[in-house]
Formats: C-alpha cells, structure tokens, sequence
C-alpha cells in the first residue's frame, strides 16, 4: 500500500515524507482507513511498529475537519502509561501534525501541575496525558470533556500491569460516551479484553503478530552463560561491537545501577534508567544516550516501552524479563519501523523457565550461540517451546529478600 492510497490529507502526507518514511507500515495501512471511517478499533501491535502514525495521523486529519477551541476544552485524549511515552507521543503529534495548525499538550505527573493548568487554559484539540495528573486535573476543573470525541488508549497492558485499572474506570464515568474510542495493546490478555468490551463500541479488530516484528526485523539469539559470569560476558560483547550503542535491560533497580558502575569502571560511558531516578535524570540520561554521548544505556522494563530512540543496532537482555511479554517489547526498541538491528539475552540455568514463556510466546526458538571461553558449567537446558508441565504446589516457606536478576 502507499501514503496516498489511505485517505489521508496532503499536509499528513507531506509530514510523513519530510519523516522519510517510504510507506506506510502494516499496523497504519489496515488502521488508518478504518480510523477515518469513524469506526472504533482495537489494535494489537507493540511499539516499534509505527503504531503511533496510526492514531495521531488520522486523528490529526478529522479534528482539522472539524476544530474549534474552547477554553479547558479538548477534543480528543491520548492516555498512555508513563511519562516517557507521553513526551514521545506529543513530539509525534508535533511532527506529524506540523502543517495542521492544530493544538496539542502533554499532561504527567512528577512535575508542577501549574504550567500544565496554564496549557489547557485556552483549550487544546490533542491532549496526551498520564491517567494520574489528568484526573488530578480534572478534579481542579483545569481540563473539561464535553467536547471530546476521540479517545485513545495506548499501550492498555501497560496501563493495567502498572496499577491504573481505577483510574481509568474513574475518568471513563466523566467521559462522554459519544465519541470515537482507539486501544493499542501490545498484548490481549483477559483482563485487556474486558476493558475494550467496556470502552469499545463495535471495534474492529486488527492483529499485528509479535512474531512478525520480533522475527523478521531484528536477529535475535541468545549466549547460554553461568549467571556470575555475565558482566565479564558483556563487557566482552561491547569491546567487539567497538563504539555502537547498546540498551541493556536488567531486572531490577539495584541491578541497573551496579551494572552501569561496572560498565562505567570499565571505561564505558554508561547511564542508567528506572523507576527510581527522578524524572529529570532519566530525560537527562535518556537525551545523552540519544545524542549519542552515553554509550550504553541501561534500563529496567520502564524503560522497554515507549522509548524511540532512532537506529538503536543493538537491544541485550542482560536479565531475561520476569514478564514474557516484555521481551518482545524490549527487542522492539531495536530494529523499529523497517529497519534491522539485533537483540542478545545472556541467559543462564536459572532463567530456563523464563526462557521457555518467550519462546512459547514467540512459538519459535531462539538461536542459540555459545561465545567462545563462556560455555557455561551449568547448562541451560532447551525448550523446543513447550509448554511446562504443572508442577505440584509446594507448602508455602517464608519469604527470603533475595537480590534477583541483578549482575552476578
Ligand atoms: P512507534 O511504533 O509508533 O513507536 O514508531 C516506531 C518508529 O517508527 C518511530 O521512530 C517512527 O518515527 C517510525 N515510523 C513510523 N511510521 C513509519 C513509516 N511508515 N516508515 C518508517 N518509519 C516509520
């Protein structure tokens, strides 16, 4: 399919031709059309497959048809989980919607509220807002919705997995009911496909496959390796990548941190992103890796979502993900919208059945490649992607605070 076969104007098309965009993705050319139309969708598809375009593009196009502002008023909402996604969410919609002449804010929690207040005072046509501050701000009658007709919710898994099921069940009864509502969920568990039942009138539902993006565009395979040896393993992987950027994923906070420190004893200029760091450190640090002055990056699984870092070679599990799920969304950092870039996991025995969920996700086996002088001593048996058997419940011990996942 082309650009100008999906319905929309030329100011979009133009904007995506100025992005050097070629043509458009599969998750745009079966949403877009379907947007357009007014219909509802349900949309899954993670990050990293230009999922973005696919809702800001069209949505840009039919507020343009139709646009008045009126203060504290806004006519459509994008919520989306975190922070970070909600910067990038509003810079596409700055990009995308250059020659539109449209209103767009970003709302999240974190910083002050006021200059937020003062952004939606004279009304604004795209909001993009974490569901926290957005009824914070609705409480303080900062932000109005009698006047919205398109709702989207990105990245709904997310969403739930971190704990706003009542807020969005709190801002869905102020809603209005007439509207056009999008979800984009890179996965579609039980508990995603009730809100959609509730938030969704009628969708259509369109699938693009984890296997697709995780298997066709990046090289994916995994070095077995005892866990104590993982940082001398991935120190030795970065020395032969020479100066490439990397993003490495690591289970926990502590984890992060001890690993950037080695990284940073080893003469790597490494940063680190997780929960824990103030929002202006990790924007600081997430820019520096952009702009190319830090190497390495390292970031728990907040920062697997939402990220858009252009031509990233290289995504390394340093932990396998707790979540199976959030693999695929970590290998989407890497060879995103058409381009090829490569993803490792060092993986050790005692990552076998978190090993297993991802291959039985990806219903394929990820290549394996032993790295010379790491072959482990404990090997990490193979899956063949079948599923485990149930194992019979232990009777419960009290819990001991092990250190998980981080740096061996
Ligand atoms: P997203 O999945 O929305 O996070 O987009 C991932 C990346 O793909 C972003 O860097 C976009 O700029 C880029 N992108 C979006 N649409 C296209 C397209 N049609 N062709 C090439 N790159 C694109």
């Amino acid at each position: 399919m082309k650009f100008h076969e999906l319905g929309l104007s030329a100011g979009i098309q133009q904007a995506f031709v100025d992005a050097g965009y070629r043509k458009p993705t599969p998750v745009q050319s079966k949403t877009i059309p379907l947007v357009l139309q007014g219909k509802d969708v349900m949309v899954a598809a993670q990050t990293g497959t230009g999922k973005t375009a696919s809702f800001v593009a069209p949505i840009l196009d039919l507020l343009t048809a139709n646009s008045r502002r009126r203060s504290n008023q806004i006519n459509g909402l994008i919520l989306v989980p975190t922070r970070e996604l909600a910067i990038q969410v509003h810079q596409s919609i700055k990009g995308y919607g250059t020659n539109s002449g449209l209103r767009a804010a970003v709302v999240y929690g974190g910083v002050k509220i006021s200059p937020q207040m003062m952004s939606l005072r004279g009304g604004v046509h795209l909001l993009v807002a974490t569901p926290g501050r957005l009824l914070d701000l609705y409480s303080q009658n900062a932000v109005k919705f009698d006047q919205l007709n398109f709702l989207v919710l990105d990245e709904a898994d997310r969403m739930l997995s971190l704990g706003f099921a009542d807020e969005m069940s709190q801002l869905l009864r102020v809603l209005p009911s007439r509207r056009q509502t999008l979800m984009f969920s890179a996965t579609l568990s039980t508990q995603v496909k009730k809100l959609a039942a509730q938030l969704l009138k009628n969708p259509a539902e369109i699938t693009i496959s984890p296997e697709h993006i995780a298997a066709v565009q990046v090289n994916q395979w995994l070095a077995p390796v005892d866990k104590k040896r993982k940082t001398t393993l991935l120190l030795a992987l970065l020395a032969k990548k020479g100066s490439q950027q990397a993003l490495v994923f690591v289970n926990t906070k502590k984890g992060a941190e001890v690993l950037t420190q080695r990284l940073t004893n080893a003469g790597f200029s490494a940063a680190a992103i997780h929960g824990d760091k103030s929002q202006a450190v990790r924007l600081r640090n997430l820019n520096e890796f952009k702009t190319g002055k830090v190497q390495i990056l390292i970031g728990t699984d907040i920062a697997s979502r939402g990220l858009d870092i252009g031509n990233l070679p290289v995504v390394i599990n340093f932990d396998l993900p707790k979540v199976a799920e959030d693999y695929v969304h970590r290998v989407g950092r890497t060879g995103r919208a058409n381009k090829t870039g490569e993803a490792i996991s060092l993986v050790s025995a005692d990552e076998f059945e978190k090993l297993r969920s991802i291959e039985q996700l990806l219903q394929e086996v990820i290549r394996r490649e032993s790295v010379e002088g790491f072959d482990p001593g404990h090997e990490v048996p193979e899956s063949n992607g079948v599923p485990s058997p149930r194992k019979p419940k232990k009777p419960k011990k009290p819990k001991k605070h092990s250190k998980s996942g981080g740096p061996g």
